[in-house]
């Protein structure tokens, strides 16, 4: 087995995830599919892995819980063996809100599943892919978001906050693990025309905000995906503790 042709891709049931596995599979990897919730859906995109002629596994995990994320990657371990890549995209929204209208509960969840949930992947695929470590290299890409740096106001502060988080984090521990064969970098996408804004109360927030987008239309989860995938290849192979922006010039 190729170990460095493994990867796993968390939230990967629908969306900028679905796409990121069945891109991957396409360029040769095998695909661990992540889900929290759907796991039709996230059988449905292991399906389109297999049909590639690649390997999937179809791993139900709240990256928020960090018990059900550590049975995870022993589960990997134990089919699989050491990861080569990680695609850290499980990432939630809330409902567009005002600072002065928001629970403390909504913000701990939130930086539950896209802060904590992507340190906790980070750090178990570091663990396994450090030179350091014994380990053999490996790429991780985390999903910033253009939030990171517009900030949602009136939207999503929290969401943005969260997002911020994830560049810092991609900058250092990009530079922590450059001497040990890991490199890690984000993908920061703009509007993108998934199912996640439905859970910010504007389902149809793709189409109707292509104003805003310098290239008058969303983005799809595909071209997210291509850069993710080129992040995790070896293509990418100088390029370390970096955001590559996706968002048609916003
Ligand atoms: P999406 O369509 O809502 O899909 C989210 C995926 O994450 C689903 O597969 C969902 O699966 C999974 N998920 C949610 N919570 C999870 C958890 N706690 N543990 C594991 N999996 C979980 O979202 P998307 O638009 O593809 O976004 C993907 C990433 O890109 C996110 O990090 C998001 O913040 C970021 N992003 C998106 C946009 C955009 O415009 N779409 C823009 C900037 C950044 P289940 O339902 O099965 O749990």
């Amino acid at each position: 087995m190729d170990f460095r042709r493994t990867v796993l891709v968390t939230g990967a049931s629908r969306g900028i995830g679905a796409a990121c596995a069945t891109k991957l599979a396409a360029q040769g990897w095998d695909v661990a599919v992540n889900f929290a919730r759907d796991e039709a859906s996230a059988t449905r995109v292991a399906e389109a892995v297999r049909a590639q002629g690649r390997r999937a596994l179809v791993l139900r995990a709240d990256v928020g819980d960090e018990a059900a994320t550590l049975a995870m990657f022993a589960r990997i371990d134990a089919e699989w063996g050491p990861l080569g890549g990680l695609v850290n995209n499980a990432g939630i929204v809330d409902m567009q809100s005002r600072l002065e209208d928001m629970e403390t509960a909504r913000w701990r969840r939130m930086l539950d599943v896209n802060v904590v949930g992507t340190l906790l992947c980070a750090r178990e695929a570091v663990r396994r892919m450090s030179t350091r470590r014994g380990g053999r290299g490996g790429a991780i890409v985390n999903l910033s978001s253009a939030a990171a740096v517009l900030g949602g106001p009136g939207l999503y502060v929290d969401y943005a906050a969260s997002k911020g988080a994830i560049d810092s984090f991609t900058t250092g521990l990009g530079r922590e693990v450059a001497a040990d064969g890991i490199r890690v970098n984000a993908v920061r996408p703009g509007i993108i025309d998934t199912e996640i804004h439905a859970a910010s109360g504007d389902p149809n927030r793709a189409a109707s905000a292509a104003g805003v987008v310098p290239m008058k239309r969303p983005g799809t989860a595909m071209e997210c995906a291509n850069a993710v995938a080129w992040l995790l290849s070896d293509e990418a192979s100088y390029v370390t503790g970096t955001v590559v922006t996706v968002s048609g010039g916003r």
